[in-house]
């Protein structure tokens, strides 16, 4: 688990003075990674104080992270200091928020961070990571994982080193997320919710979390009657519970599908979670019912098509990057899982994508 949090709106302000008792000395910088989205955003970038050898990277979230990327960043990192940093801060969505645990478990780990996706693989502590979110909704701010694509596959490192040391929750940050990137991304919540709620692997301490993220999505995208920053607190909330209640279950169908688009066509994980939820109903009828509704509450258009002009190979692709999740599968449908997620079926739910 994260062992250090703060929450509330305008506590980003506490930064400096939560990471300075962790500098190790004036040649062990903090690297901040920041979105590039926030290039030029003079509100939030003069609250980042950089002293001595600091350094601010800002990242292209056009694609999702890749083990080179976590790779190149790394080297980048060790070549510019002297010293091995002090900390890492992430500063941004789900993207941002990966890349900062992967580099900081990278940084301590010897070889390429590809050899450490799966669970359990790293050895040694990562440095020092903290998380600030800017948008709502995938949990990795709360999360044992960060989701990377590599040469293989798209898998996480799954560790007990890869949760933040601090994460700060301010939802004042996430004010400028653009409409449907706020579904997509809130969606993702409660498709955690669901999928865990659902699953095989449930138990109290998951469903605790999983229900009462369930409910502020019920909250934020049925009911609505609330103002824009009660809206901002309660997803940034939402996030965090359903990232807790999948921390100690998994997910399920739709993640193992998305999973399967983002890593042959590069669909985005929030976007391509709606994209495959909106087909699930025989796995969670009550939920993509729900889904549906809010769709319609908001007017969200999900693209469609995506998968149309694909070849035979290109489905056997994904499908074999969805069925190589085995415990997203468990989790879902039980033991006897093989029974059902066929490959006829999995390509039966693609080719209608
Ligand atoms: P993202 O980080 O790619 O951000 C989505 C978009 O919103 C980007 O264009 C970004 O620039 C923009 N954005 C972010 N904050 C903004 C702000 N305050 N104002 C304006 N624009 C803003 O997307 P995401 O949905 O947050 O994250 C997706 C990633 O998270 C994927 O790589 C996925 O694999 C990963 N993920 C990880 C976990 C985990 O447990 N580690 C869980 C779910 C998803
Ligand atoms: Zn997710």
């Amino acid at each position: 688990m994260v062992s250090r949090v703060v929450f509330g709106r305008g506590s980003f302000n506490q930064l400096s003075e939560i990471i300075a008792p962790k500098r190790l000395n004036v040649n062990a910088p903090f690297i901040y990674l920041v979105d590039d989205v926030f290039k030029g955003n003079t509100w939030l970038i003069s609250r980042i104080s950089l002293a001595y050898d600091d350094q601010l990277i800002f990242i292209s979230v056009d694609e999702e992270p890749k083990t080179s990327q976590v790779d190149e960043l790394v080297e980048q990192i060790i070549l510019s200091h002297i010293d091995r940093p002090s900390g890492v801060i992430g500063i941004g969505g789900g993207t941002i928020l990966d890349l900062a645990k992967a580099v900081s478990i990278m940084l301590t780990n010897p070889g390429e961070s590809k050899n450490y996706q799966g669970w359990d693989l790293v050895k040694t502590p990562a440095i020092y990571h903290v998380g600030v979110p800017t948008i709502s909704g995938t949990g990795a701010e709360v999360s044992r994982t960060t989701v990377l694509t590599g040469p293989e596959r798209k898998l996480g490192i799954n560790s007990d080193y890869t949760p933040f040391d601090q994460v700060i929750l301010d939802p004042e940050l996430t004010k400028g997320v653009p409409k449907d990137q706020w579904f997509y991304t809130g969606m993702d919540c409660y498709i955690h919710c669901v999928e865990s709620l659902n699953g095989t692997f449930l138990n109290a301490f998951s469903k605790s979390y999983g229900e009462k993220a369930y409910d502020l999505c019920v909250e934020i995208f049925v009911d609505g009657n609330y103002t824009q920053e009660e809206m901002q607190d309660k997803l940034m909330m939402a996030s965090w519970h359903g990232g807790m209640s999948i921390a100690y279950s998994q997910v399920g169908v739709a993640h193992a599908l998305s999973y399967g688009l983002g890593y042959l066509l590069g669909t985005k994980h929030g976007v391509g979670n709606c994209i495959v939820f909106d087909h699930l109903e025989e796995f969670y009828p009550e939920g993509v019912a729900l889904f549906k509704k809010m769709k319609d509450i908001h007017g969200i258009k999900i693209p469609q098509g995506i998968c149309s002009q694909l070849e035979d190979y290109q489905f056997d692709i994904m499908i074999d990057v969805a069925l190589g999740l085995e415990p997203l599968w468990e989790n879902a449908l039980g033991k006897n899982w093989k029974q059902t997620a066929t490959r006829e079926k999995l390509r039966s739910i693609y080719a209608k994508m």
